[in-house]
């Protein structure tokens, strides 16, 4: 009789916990299969942003995957070296083996650190990056693979445009031509490069998707300050993973983002976050919400789909 009695609460509390561990499954929606199901992405533009797991000391950084409605594959950074399962994943899910535009936003390990693997395993069109060298190892690694290979290496900077597909207009706003290092360079230039990344909007109809890399305040205010309402976009990656060194107002009301997606490991700044989600932009962070489907016909509107859905609200 004693040990059944002791028994019992160890029983009851296996019992709790099974039923726990049962409920929190069935409430954990993955839709990963359906953003990287490629079978509705004629005629669309579409944008995975890619919720990136770092195996290594680096963030993992920004990779998006961008599809053209006519079937040209683009994508935007790629992570950290230690990152580059997550990216071939999802190539292999949506049966992607060649990557028309494979473009850098700068040269830091936590936007180009996978560029070398792809460069090597896929098949490439062009390599498309701003002017700025950075004499690194994984930096020299991806300019190793680009002369290996032969991939073609376009150089971009403000003023450009060139067409994603048929479609898809895409502008270059920043950085303008010509960069000047300052004596000691690459010394202590993690500002200096962040400042210098590629800003890029794509335009398919009414809509419309801007690339922004890690750039900071003060060049996001030069920019506002030239570019203005040519800036307006209907998604924007926001810059620098949602840290509190970026997305000034005068910048983001220039964008006036519907829908705004933050790629990183940790909500970087609530406050930021806020400032999105208060003035009305659809607001998503990849450490939280899993990869994230943006795509449009062209019509101004966006479906979205995140891979989880958020357990409350605690956010806001
Ligand atoms: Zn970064």
């Amino acid at each position: 009789m004693m040990r059944k009695m002791k028994k019992l609460p160890f029983l009851v509390l296996t019992l709790i916990l099974v039923l726990a561990v049962t409920v929190f499954a069935e409430e954990r929606v993955d839709r990963y299969d359906q953003i990287f199901d490629a079978s509705q992405d004629a005629g669309r533009l579409t944008a995975r942003f890619l919720q990136l797991t770092t195996r290594s000391d680096d963030k993992s950084g920004d990779s998006t995957i961008l599809t053209s409605p006519d079937g040209k594959v683009m994508i935007v950074d790629a992570g950290n070296p230690s990152t580059f399962i997550d990216i071939q994943n999802a190539l292999d899910s949506l049966g992607i083996t060649r990557i028309d535009y494979l473009v850098a936003s700068h040269p830091h390990v936590d936007h180009v650190g996978s560029f070398a693997q792809l460069i090597y395993g896929y098949d490439i069109g062009a390599v498309y990056t701003t002017e700025v060298e950075y004499p690194t190892s994984h930096y020299r690694n991806y300019m190793e693979a680009l002369e290996a290979t032969e991939t073609p290496h376009v150089i971009l900077a403000e003023g450009d445009t060139f067409m994603f597909g048929d479609h898809v207009l895409v502008e270059v706003f920043h950085p303008a031509p010509g960069i000047e290092y300052y004596e000691g360079y690459p010394e202590g230039s993690t500002q200096f490069i962040n400042n210098l990344s590629l800003l890029m909007k794509l335009t398919y109809g009414d809509s419309s998707f801007l690339f922004t890399g890690d750039l900071y305040t003060n060049s996001e205010r030069e920019i506002a300050a030239t570019y203005g309402e040519r800036l307006r976009s209907g998604v924007l990656k926001v810059p620098h993973h949602g840290a509190g060194t970026s997305s000034s107002r005068p910048f983001r009301d220039a964008v006036g983002a519907e829908v705004a997606v933050m790629m990183s490991d940790a909500i970087e700044e609530l406050r930021i976050y806020r400032n999105y989600a208060n003035a009305g932009t659809d607001t998503y962070i990849t450490s939280i919400d899993g990869s994230v489907l943006v795509s449009t016909v062209g019509d101004g509107s966006y479906t979205v789909i995140s891979q989880f859905d958020r357990v409350g609200d605690f956010l806001n």
